[in-house]
């Protein structure tokens, strides 16, 4: 089962189109409107908010700006006591 290019949902065996382009690349549509996206509007489907493609640029983004403000350098590590305290029997 393959998934469309533009909007990333799966295709169902015997449905949508697959589309060649002329450099050889294979493109599989579901609907005829991601079809009309992609080729015929040239549309980027990071762009386009109901495609799967911009959830996960924004997710991506969200992360990014999370982890952006505080980079601080991890604390040293402290010595370990390993030979301070000996079992006493
Ligand atoms: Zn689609």
């Amino acid at each position: 089962m393959t998934n469309c290019t533009f909007c990333g949902a799966a295709i169902e065996p015997g449905t949508g189109k697959m589309y060649i382009k002329k450099d050889g690349s294979v493109l599989h549509f579901e609907s005829a409107k991601c079809q009309r996206n992609m080729v015929g509007l040239g549309r980027v489907n990071r762009h386009v908010k109901w495609t799967q493609a911009a959830a996960n640029a924004k997710v991506v983004a969200g992360h990014a700006a999370k982890a952006e403000p505080k980079v601080k350098a991890a604390p040293k590590a402290k010595p370990a006591k390993a030979a301070a305290a000996p079992k006493a029997k």
